[in-house]
């Protein structure tokens, strides 16, 4: 497949200047133009259970906007192997720029209530026939923490004190939980509003030694909760954009950035700390605002 390694970018926005911390950024957003970020090292184990297990193809869940189900459908391609997504609502009118995409990489999509959608298995139960390989929503699991263990792998990551990521379903920030040395600390900024048991369905993705290791979560930084914007957070996003060359999406990275900036600016993060910032990408889910809004 043509993933490019990722590259690590430094960047000095004013804050880390002042802070005297070091920024350096993981970009993971370019390690393919489709599979975006950490989709694809959360989906690689599932894709390869799918052809281990000789299924026809796999099947996933996920909204409208989904970054997991266009990973999913590319990933899915790309393997020869058949896609379903099991989409949370109604069928639109118009399809949204990610399920018209994931259609385009063979994709069928299958539009269920979101009462229905709550009681995933009697959607399994439907489709039992076609053969398929179950991924949780989101690429959630173990099998997704372990690949997504792999974004830490090699010794050019020892050198950082704080690596900092969004969760979503924290099934990276569990991944990243697995590397860690006992130098290090996680940082996981939840982009939903009071999910606080993400907590213990990260702890279901961990061992007893990884629970004990230098973790911390925060549920500060969701600007009103998930995929909720406001002209704050976009702005922000452009200053970001033009101070530091570097695109985030609103429901996700541009939300980690701002606890990564907020964290530091309030000591949490002390000086002279070496901070990674994982970018997850997810660029494609900004199609969603309006034209114009973002300067990149
Ligand atoms: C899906 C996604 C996440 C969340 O990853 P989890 O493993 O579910 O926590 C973070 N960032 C981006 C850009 C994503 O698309």
């Amino acid at each position: 497949m043509n993933f490019q390694q990722p590259a690590i970018i430094n960047i000095s926005p004013h804050f880390a200047v002042r802070h005297k911390v070091s920024l350096d950024i993981l970009r993971l957003d370019l390690i393919h133009p489709v599979i975006s970020g950490n989709k694809w090292y959360k989906l690689k184990y599932y894709l390869q259970h799918a052809i281990d297990n000789k299924a026809t193809g796999i099947a996933t869940f996920g909204g409208a906007f989904s970054n997991h189900i266009l990973a999913a459908a590319c990933a899915a391609q790309i393997n020869g192997l058949k896609s379903f997504g099991i989409i949370r609502g109604e069928k639109p009118k118009l399809l949204s720029h990610t399920l018209k995409n994931a259609v385009q990489y063979g994709m069928e999509l299958y539009f269920i209530s979101r009462k229905e959608y709550d009681n995933k298995e009697m959607v399994k139960e439907r489709l039992k026939d076609k053969d398929l390989f179950w991924i949780d929503e989101g690429g959630y699991g173990t099998d997704g923490a372990k690949g997504a263990s792999e974004i830490l792998d090699g010794a050019a990551f020892d050198k950082y004190s704080h690596i900092v990521v969004a969760a979503g379903t924290g099934t990276t920030f569990a991944g990243l939980i697995k590397k860690i040395k006992p130098h290090q600390q996680v940082i996981g900024i939840s982009v939903m509003k009071n999910n606080y048991s993400l907590r213990e369905e990260i702890n279901s993705l961990l061992n007893n030694n990884e629970r004990k290791k230098n973790f911390r979560l925060f549920h500060d930084f969701h600007f009103g909760g998930y995929a909720k914007n406001n002209d704050k957070l976009i702005n922000y996003m452009n200053i970001v954009y033009e101070s530091s060359d570097m695109p985030l999406d609103f429901v996700y990275t541009a939300k980690a950035f701002y606890g990564l900036q907020k964290l530091t600016e309030e000591d949490f993060i002390p000086s002279g700390s070496k901070i990674l910032f994982v970018h997850t990408g997810g660029l494609q889910g900004n199609l969603s605002l309006p034209k114009g809004v973002l300067k990149f």
